[in-house]
């Protein structure tokens, strides 16, 4: 009677019995329920069982390893599927006690289920040694397989069996990619073994094997065969995909980075000299980005830069290769027969898209961009020098007002090194002490008094005569010498206010800073160390920020203001009404003074929408208003009117040397034009 009590069916009787006159062990075997369901008399031996009752109670999941298992349970379904046999050496633990059998398996149905024949073909008298190899080979998690010539599996050890996708699988079919099998087999044909790392298919699916093959000879027939073992390497492959995924990508944005360009980008142009394309690089870099990194903060930068790609990605076709170069600057690889023409098209359409306005924190921002374009119809330059044009190219559409394009020509070089050059001399400048602050009357409206002054800086340069800001401050800005031009105009106008007030003069004067100066952690420092060895009081300067440094509502911006307003200085927005006017944020900071933009003022008094919507503004928000730029008495009397307090402009005065300043407070006059 087999252990659960099912009785046997009259056709499972004839078998077993016949099973039961065989002399050598036979035994059935249940995987699901892990006992011996049946076994004859030799078998009862083998297992040293008192009655087959007796072996059928065993429980031999007890202390059957995981690997075992699920071994056992893909011999199952092999057996469902393949209706396989093999032999194998298995030892058994009779009561403890290792005895190696060479055991054949096959599958038997009884009652609807598969179980598992089991005879024994002898035991094994072999050494230790061989024993200990054969149990090593069974239960090593390395997939070994033995293939003769033609490529059949002649062996394949139990983790073969269990990964391998079709049992009648051969030697031909295992690779995904055909010539991993060939490059295998030419390394056999040279040097008698060979390994590779390759992706190989098994009951998982596709997963990359190293595989390890040497010519051998069947130690059962002598003939030549190839022993094959296999390792899964899947997971150390995906990390290492990944490790070169994220040396090879930018992760704020998912585009290519620098490396990729590095390693990626002279390959693609061989290829377009193979096939006769012309190449064109375009680099594209966004304006003034910097100004918004510095003063809407870092976290809000890398926002635009995600939208900005989304943007680019949008607009390219297969093949068009789009990186990030670094910061706000991206490169496109375009690979075309006639690429001028498209190069031109497709930075037009990036002009046109990355300069619509976006929302972004509940706030309209509005950036442009500046392209670049290297073309290279022969194929004759390599990529390094590609770039370098490119970016010059970029360069020059800045200089050229920004938002647009530029195609690189020679004369480029020679502006590069030009600017190269004024950096350098700005820098020698600042250690020489050649900047120099003018000052701009600030007028009361009413009484036509002086009752201040702005700042602007000069550059008396040693062999080019005064120079005036637009020469030199954008090149202070990207090169962040800024930072200390305006630290060294700051330190002359407080010890100048100082002077002023020794001999009884009280006025206001108003300094520019530039957000990067603004962003400096350092800055509260820096001003205060400029009071304390002038002797100035923080209430005679007031700083000229500009709009965009409010957008940001960051924490940084909202603290180094409400710092400075503590330490005494009074705030203006300058040039008010350019910037993404948000009029709302004005409430929220402590500031004491808006200066309306020239543009507005110039259109006075017939366009007077926009200022008259400012002075309202500043009645309310209860700010002093300056008015700049003011040339006429027209505009004056409609500043007058509006009760606008102050004004700057050539109708009072241009902005003039100390000395010359000094005369105009002295005498109320303007020196002559020439003299500036
Ligand atoms: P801003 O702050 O808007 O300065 C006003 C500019 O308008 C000055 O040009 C001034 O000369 C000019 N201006 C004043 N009144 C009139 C007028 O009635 N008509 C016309 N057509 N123009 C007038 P400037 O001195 O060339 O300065 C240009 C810009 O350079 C300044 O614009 C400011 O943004 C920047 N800048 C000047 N000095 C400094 C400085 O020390 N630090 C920083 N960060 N920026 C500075
Ligand atoms: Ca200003
Ligand atoms: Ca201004």
């Amino acid at each position: 009677m087999p252990h659960d009590g099912v009785p046997f069916t009259e056709e499972s009787m004839a078998r077993f019995a016949l099973l039961d006159r065989l002399r050598h062990p036979v035994w059935v075997f249940d995987i699901e329920a892990r006992r011996v369901y049946w076994a004859n008399p030799p078998a009862l031996q083998v297992w040293e069982a008192a009655s087959l009752d007796e072996l059928c109670s065993r429980d031999m999941g007890q202390d059957m390893s995981d690997s075992v298992a699920r071994r056992l349970q893909q011999y199952q379904s092999d057996f469902i599927s393949h209706d396989m046999m093999f032999s194998e050496t298995w030892t058994l633990y009779p009561n403890g006690h290792p005895r190696s059998l060479k055991v054949m398996f096959s599958g038997i149905r009884h009652q609807g289920r598969m179980l598992m024949l089991c005879e024994a073909l002898g035991e094994l008298q072999a050494d230790p040694d061989t024993l200990r190899s054969a149990e090593a080979l069974l239960h090593s998690p390395v997939f070994i397989t033995l293939y003769q010539a033609d490529g059949k599996a002649l062996y394949r050890n139990p983790s073969a069996r269990e990964q391998v996708l079709d049992p009648a699988e051969c030697w031909q079919t295992r690779f995904v990619d055909p010539a991993d099998l060939a490059a295998l087999q030419q390394q056999l044909q040279a040097h008698g073994k060979g390994r590779l790392v390759a992706r190989v298919l098994t009951r998982q699916g596709e997963r990359w094997h190293e595989v390890s093959a040497r010519h051998c000879r069947d130690a059962a027939s002598g003939q030549p065969a190839v022993l094959v073992s296999e390792m899964d390497v899947s997971e150390l492959k995906e990390a290492e995909a990944r490790a070169s995924y994220l040396a090879m990508h930018d992760i704020l944005t998912g585009l290519p980075n620098r490396n990729f360009v590095q390693q990626h980008y002279p390959a693609l142009l061989q290829q377009a000299r193979a096939q006769n394309l012309e190449v064109a690089l375009l680099c594209i870099d966004l304006d003034r980005f910097k100004n918004i990194n510095d003063s809407l903060g870092h976290g809000f930068g890398d926002l635009l830069l995600v939208q900005m790609s989304e943007r680019l990605k949008q607009l390219l076709a297969h093949g068009q290769q789009l990186a990030r170069q670094g910061g706000d600057e991206f490169l496109l690889l375009l690979c075309a027969p006639q690429v001028k023409e498209l190069a031109a098209s497709l930075a037009a359409a990036i002009v046109e898209s990355l300069g619509r306005p976006l929302w972004l924190h509940g706030q309209e921002v509005q950036l442009t961009a500046s392209v670049g374009i290297s073309l290279c119809a022969d194929g004759a330059e390599d990529v390094q020098s590609h770039m370098r044009h490119a970016d010059l190219a970029m360069y020059s559409a800045k200089e050229a007002g920004r938002n647009g394009v530029q195609f690189y020509d020679e004369s480029m070089d020679a502006r590069a090194r030009s600017r190269l050059a004024l950096e350098y001399e700005i820098r020698r400048g600042l250690e020489n002490g050649e900047f120099e602050a003018f000052y701009q009357p600030r007028v009361d409206c009413f009484s036509g008094r002086i009752v201040g002054a702005e700042a602007l800086a000069r550059w008396r340069h040693p062999e080019r005569g005064l120079l005036f800001p637009d020469s030199f401050i954008p090149a202070s800005e990207e090169s962040g010498l800024i930072r200390e031009l305006d630290r060294q105009i700051l330190a002359q106008v407080a010890s100048q206010l100082a002077n002023w007030q020794q001999q009884g003069r009280n006025l206001q004067v108003s300094v520019n800073l530039s957000a990067s100066q603004f962003a400096d952690p350092e800055l509260p420092a820096t001003l205060q160390q400029i009071l304390q060895q002038s002797g100035c009081p923080a209430a005679s300067i007031e700083l000229e920020i500009t709009e965009s440094l409010l957008l940001a509502h960051d924490p940084h911006t909202m603290k180094t203001l409400a710092a400075l307003q503590a330490m005494g200085f009074a705030i203006a927005i300058d040039d008010f009404g350019t910037g993404y006017s948000n009029l709302a944020y004005l409430q929220n900071y402590p500031l004491n003074t808006l200066k309306i933009d020239r543009s507005f003022i110039s259109g006075l008094p017939q366009s007077s929408a926009i200022p008259e919507l400012i002075t309202s503004l500043c009645r309310i928000l209860k700010l002093a208003m300056v008015a700049e730029g003011v040339e006429t008495h027209a505009q004056l009397d409609w500043l007058r009117e509006q009760g606008c307090q102050q004004y700057q402009g050539y109708l009072c005065s241009r902005p003039l040397s100390l000395r010359h300043f000094n005369e105009l407070l002295e005498h109320g006059e303007e020196p002559p034009r020439s003299a500036v």
